[in-house]
């Protein structure tokens, strides 16, 4: 029995965001029927070509996107039969799903309960009328509000609300503003995000490059997240998540101690048997391979060799607060960090940008 997390990237979304390069499309009721059939075609695949049929157990479910609650209760009904058909789940499997506000309705909530869904993700970005506008985003603060008040009613008791820092024009009060409001909503986790300019968004071509000054207002406002979330009992966990105690996401934990993970669906990323892989991020192609050519739809493969795993998952430990721990590092990947990264840990450490204490090595605050 192998014990893992699943990921699947729905890739359906209403529109664009101004500043997004996830993959995504808008997908008609046939195409959303064709990635359900291309979907459980994949987990046949990769049990038969990478897992050797062995069952598995999941203790993570993330369902991200795109939109997934842009599929119909129906599919999204389908979509939790696939799950329970292929695998089974601990019976403290962390099931997440993320939402955008302006498509979840009361039918769709009871839906993503009914298939087991524990934690919902809102993409909330900003509670600002304008700001909202001035990303692309379709739907309101309001809408945000409605959405979670709706989760709780379902019965959701574990929500995130995502939020965006460093939109166009945005101050430091506006941020402030959005963290207050998100607050006041009570959510379990919150993640503040940076906005990044990713090249080919609108934002990248009205944005970037980005001055000194927005580069400075972009650090207080990381601070301002930091200040103002730990001082009303939010631990800041990793890089860019804050969570109440025991509500830490754990599926995204698994990306950042490196273990392995499926990852389902175009566009989407998995890490199996320490092979690292990314599928195709184009829908055609993804079902074509899947449903006329019984072949995985993969992009990109590249196993890690030993010293590789060991660098990586250094890197993704870092993003947490806990950082590198010496005993469970070595344990994992055979090699003590304390010896194998002597040279940058000193190197870092007098940057002040890294920290040890006993045996952990972790980021200090401005690093
Ligand atoms: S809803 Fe999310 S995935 Fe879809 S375009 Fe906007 S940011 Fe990208």
């Amino acid at each position: 029995m192998i014990s893992t997390g699943l990921y699947i990237h729905v890739p359906f979304c209403s529109g664009k965001c101004w500043y997004c390069d996830f993959y995504s499309i808008c997908g008609s009721a046939y195409e959303m029927d064709t990635f359900l059939r291309a979907i459980k075609e994949e987990i046949q695949l990769i049990r038969r070509q990478v897992l050797n049929h062995e069952e598995i157990c999941l203790e993570t479910i993330f369902i991200g996107g795109g939109t997934p609650t842009s599929l119909e209760p129906d599919q999204i009904r389908r979509l939790g039969e696939i799950i329970d058909e292929n695998f089974q789940k601990t019976p403290d499997c962390e099931f997440s799903i993320e939402a955008n506000p302006e498509s979840l309705s009361p039918v769709k909530m009871s839906t993503i309960r009914e298939i087991g869904v524990n934690r919902l993700s809102i993409g909330t970005q900003t509670f600002n009328p304008g700001l909202l506008k001035a990303i692309g985003r379709r739907h309101t603060g309001e809408q945000t509000i409605r959405a979670m008040d709706l989760a709780r009613s379902t019965g959701i008791k574990n929500i995130s609300l995502d939020l965006i820092f460093g939109l166009p024009d945005q101050t430091l009060d506006q941020f402030q503003m959005d963290l207050t409001t998100a607050a006041t909503l009570g959510p379990e986790h919150l993640s503040c995000y940076a906005l990044t300019l990713e090249p080919g968004t609108k934002l990248y071509e009205t944005m970037h490059p980005r001055t000194d000054a927005d580069e400075i207002l972009l650090v207080r406002m990381f601070h301002l997240a930091h200040d103002f979330l730990t001082a009303i009992g939010f631990e800041h966990y990793e890089i860019s998540n804050y969570a109440l105690p025991g509500r830490r996401c754990r599926h995204n934990f698994r990306y950042w101690q490196n273990l392995d993970y499926m990852g389902l669906g175009p566009a989407a990323a998995g890490f199996l048997n320490r092979s690292r892989y990314k599928n195709v991020s184009d829908f055609s192609e993804y079902w074509k391979s899947l449903l006329t050519q019984d072949r995985r739809p993969i992009e990109s493969e590249e196993h890690l060799a030993d010293h590789e795993f060991a660098g990586e998952t250094a890197m993704l430990n870092l993003r947490t607060h806990e950082g590198i721990v010496r005993s469970k590092f070595q344990a994992q990947t055979g090699y003590d960090p304390f010896e194998f990264f002597a040279e940058p840990i000193r190197k870092f450490v007098d940057l002040g940008l890294l920290e040890i204490q006993e045996d952990r090595i972790f980021l200090s605050l401005r690093g």
